[in-house]
């Protein structure tokens, strides 16, 4: 039987992946893949990890020398694995749409909570406090919505703010034609936005594009939503925007150190993170623990995808999803593009 690994598995994964038991011998890691763990990687054929396992040099080179011959990730963003160094050792997979609805509805749960308080209300009520004292909302029809980044999920947030009855407007690295939407650039929409919502993966070029210059640009008051990845934002001038109420909101299902704390129930312990602290600290403040892809429908689609890439992989056919080096690099013999293996 082939022997996958899964690394930083949930109970969920568990439940999802079940049904694939009979095919293949799974193990279940919770801890993270890193350095430190990649020994139990040893034996396997294949390994499948999430967002924050790292797959550094140093990585790869151990499940290369211990002959895993593919990573398959269960998400769409792998800014943790370097694929350049991958080429030509292991094969890399991903699941690039399960579900991009349910992290756009996230984005949208995120944003009606600060817009209307939901959450500091319902904890209210819990304590039989039913006063409405500062719980004046705002409407988000008429609002502007700034979008950056309009793949899979970013159009669905568009789709929704415009049934919402908002103005949108978005920022791609490519030309883009969205109907009832204007495409600009970044300082336009900085200038134009009540809300900007984050939906482009995490780049080399874009780390903490979100900064004190860039939040200086910004509307007063503007709400920022980040479903994507922490480290678009800078958030220690996050927490200087808010401390001077340049920033109104922030709703973060993402934070830049979160391997360290989320998925993890620390509750008993002292958590060593001041910034998170911080930010935690603030009423219009809400922070999630990397949820937003967190539906049954999503993960029905992760644990199948995750099994077809595996499966096309042994079958020795074309992987859909291979991650591969080649095209990023814009080379002119993209193997992908003849529907080939990258390497
Ligand atoms: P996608 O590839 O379909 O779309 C990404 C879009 O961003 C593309 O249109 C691309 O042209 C654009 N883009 C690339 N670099 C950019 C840049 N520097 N500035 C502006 N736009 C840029 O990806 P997707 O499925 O829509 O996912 C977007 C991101 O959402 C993923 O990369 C991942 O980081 C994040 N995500 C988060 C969760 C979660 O649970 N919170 C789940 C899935 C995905």
């Amino acid at each position: 039987m082939v022997k996958l690994a899964i690394f930083d598995s949930k109970s969920f994964d568990k439940e999802f992946f079940k049904k694939y038991e009979d095919k293949y011998d799974i193990t279940y890691y919770e801890t993270l893949l890193t350095k430190k763990t990649v020994g139990l990687a040893k034996g396997y054929d294949a390994i499948s990890i999430f967002v924050n396992d790292v797959v550094d040099k140093e990585v790869i080179d151990k499940l290369y020398e211990e002959n895993v011959k593919i990573i398959l990730l269960r998400c769409a963003g792998y800014n943790n694995v370097d694929i350049e160094y991958c080429y030509k050792k292991i094969h890399v997979a991903r699941v690039p749409s399960y579900s991009p609805t349910s992290i756009a509805e996230f984005a949208f749960a995120l944003l009606l909570s600060l817009s209307r308080k939901v959450v500091r209300g319902n904890n209210r009520t819990k304590e039989f406090n039913f006063s409405l004292d500062s719980l004046v909302g705002f409407d988000l029809a008429g609002k502007t919505i700034g979008v950056v980044g309009t793949g899979q999920i970013g159009s669905k947030v568009i789709d929704i703010a415009k049934g919402f009855g908002m103005n949108v407007v978005f920022y791609d690295i490519f030309k883009k034609d969205i109907n009832g939407a204007k495409q600009v650039e970044l300082d336009e929409l900085y200038k134009e936005s009540d809300i900007i919502s984050l939906h482009s993966p995490l780049t080399a070029d874009n780390y903490h594009f979100i900064n004190k210059e860039t939040i200086g640009k910004m509307k007063q008051g503007v709400v920022i939503i980040n479903t994507s990845r922490g480290g678009l934002i800078n958030t220690s001038d996050l927490i200087e925007g808010l401390k001077s109420k340049h920033v109104s909101g922030a709703g973060l299902d993402v934070y830049e150190e979160e391997s360290d704390l989320f998925f993890s129930d620390l509750s008993s312990a002292i958590v060593e993170d001041d910034v998170i602290a911080r930010l935690l600290s603030f009423p219009n403040v809400i922070v999630t623990s990397h949820q937003a892809f967190l539906t049954d429908n999503a993960l029905t689609n992760i644990a199948s995808e995750t099994i077809k890439n595996l499966e096309q992989f042994l079958n020795n056919e074309y992987i859909d999803n291979e991650l591969c080096y080649r095209c990023k690099k814009d080379m002119k013999d993209c193997y992908k593009k003849r529907k080939e293996r990258c390497f």
